[in-house]
């Protein structure tokens, strides 16, 4: 195999294509692996798989695809967004947008995320979800559907709409739970509510996470939670206690924080998180239990703008990606995309790339119970991936194998190799 000097903006056409070898798909860049980078690696795919990686010279291959010097990731998982582009969660076509949107962000597998809706509204969006996932694969990888509420601590509420929160219902659960038996993934509630010990070992049984998310829970509500069976926290910091301003509430996030069998979701846009709390859940919880996260909403992606929510009131983006109620400034969301968390934790926060990577797609993939296939650069795993500049920037975007994605083409370039 003869391969040309290709450049970064060339890549959207394979450099060789070898007949003796169909259906293998040959990546080369340099590899972000959990603990390290492989500089001038290769990934051999074949039926959508990773068969093989290596640096050096590769092996033979039908198509392949040079990013160096620029870099391969595993493709980026984000369980918590409202909305992505012109998409939003709020119904199946805007499901789809996001889905399509994802890869231009480096995202390949999406957990749609509904807040504050009616027990009609929590039934619409599995339906929704369950008619897109019938679709098949188009874009990113639907991996479930997260509800986060209506099960919320009114007092905790922050942008929720307070008419849609309500204590657990086994009636309406048990109603959620048979709609959402295949896609319902993640469930965000408070566990200070009475009945959740109930729901959360509920949620348990139906293998969908339970998250303890907008509490004001006290630490002996936390550890009742977590041996009830939660195991994840819902946007860590954002929609807790707050010290300075709320001392006479208990400091849930710390309890969070010191619960080891609790991972945590980090809003990565450095408005809803400082970099001092990124850097304190890092030292105290260690990076195998940080999961980076967007909270984005409809408008994510686009660089500004006013939208509606799925309720129907007005936000508006500001200049630092932050989404905005315009009724009374309340933080709402972000309009960040992963892979500018990613940049965020890698450039601005000390991360190493493969620190980075493990919080952007191998820790989220191990929420969702899928770490034996997705989120890692390893033989045998989907080959879900992202090659990146190295001002880590998406070049292009791979789902099972399959391009899905490329700067090349939206820039419209001419280049062509091989
Ligand atoms: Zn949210």
């Amino acid at each position: 195999m003869s391969t040309t000097g290709c450049s970064i903006t060339g890549t959207h056409d394979p450099t060789t294509r070898d007949p003796e070898h169909p259906g293998t798909c040959l990546l080369r860049g340099w590899l972000v692996l959990e603990n390290s980078i492989l500089e001038d690696g290769w990934i051999l795919v074949r039926n959508g798989r990773i068969a093989e990686i290596g640096s050096g010279p590769p092996p033979p291959a039908d198509v392949a695809f040079d990013y160096r010097p620029g870099y391969l990731a595993p493709g980026l998982i984000d369980i918590h967004l409202h909305g992505m582009e012109d998409g939003d969660a709020g119904s199946a076509e805007g499901i789809r947008r996001m889905r399509e949107a994802a890869p231009r962000h480096g995202v390949t597998g999406i957990v749609p995320t509904l807040a504050s809706a009616s027990p009609a509204g929590f039934l619409r969006f599995l339906q929704d979800g369950s008619a897109e996932a019938q679709r098949g694969l188009r874009g990113a990888r639907l991996l479930g559907l997260h509800c986060e509420g209506p099960h919320i601590n009114p007092v905790m509420a922050r942008g929720m709409d307070p008419q849609c929160l309500r204590p657990p219902d086994p009636a309406e659960d048990d109603e959620l739970l048979e709609h959402g038996r295949e896609l319902l993934a993640i469930m965000t509630l408070s566990p200070e509510l009475p009945g959740s010990e109930e729901l959360i070992r509920e949620l348990r049984q139906n293998r969908v996470v339970a998250a303890i998310g907008h509490s004001a829970a006290t630490r002996e509500q936390i550890r009742t939670a977590v041996r009830s069976g939660a195991s994840h926290v819902c946007h860590m910091f954002n929609a807790f206690p707050k010290r300075e301003r709320e001392p006479h509430l208990p400091d849930t996030a710390s309890y969070c924080l010191e619960s080891p069998e609790l991972t945590l979701e980090l809003i990565l846009d450095l408005v809803h998180v400082s970099a001092d709390q990124i850097e304190l859940a890092r030292r105290e919880a260690g990076i195998d239990r940080l999961v980076g996260i967007t909270d984005g909403m409809r408008g994510a992606g686009l660089g500004g703008g006013t939208f509606r929510m799925t309720d129907g009131r007005v936000y508006r983006i500001g200049p630092r990606g932050d989404c905005r109620l315009v009724e009374n400034g309340v933080l709402v969301g972000s309009a960040l995309t992963l892979v500018d968390g990613l940049r965020n934790l890698a450039m601005h926060l000390g991360f190493t790339l493969s620190e980075a990577a493990r919080v952007c797609s191998t820790n989220p993939a191990r929420v969702l119970g899928l770490a034996d296939r997705l989120g890692k650069i390893a033989s045998g795993f989907e080959a879900d991936l992202v090659a990146l500049d190295r001002d880590l920037r998406p070049l292009a975007t791979f789902v099972g194998g399959q391009l899905v994605w490329t700067r090349a083409h939206e820039s419209g370039s001419t280049a062509s190799a091989a």
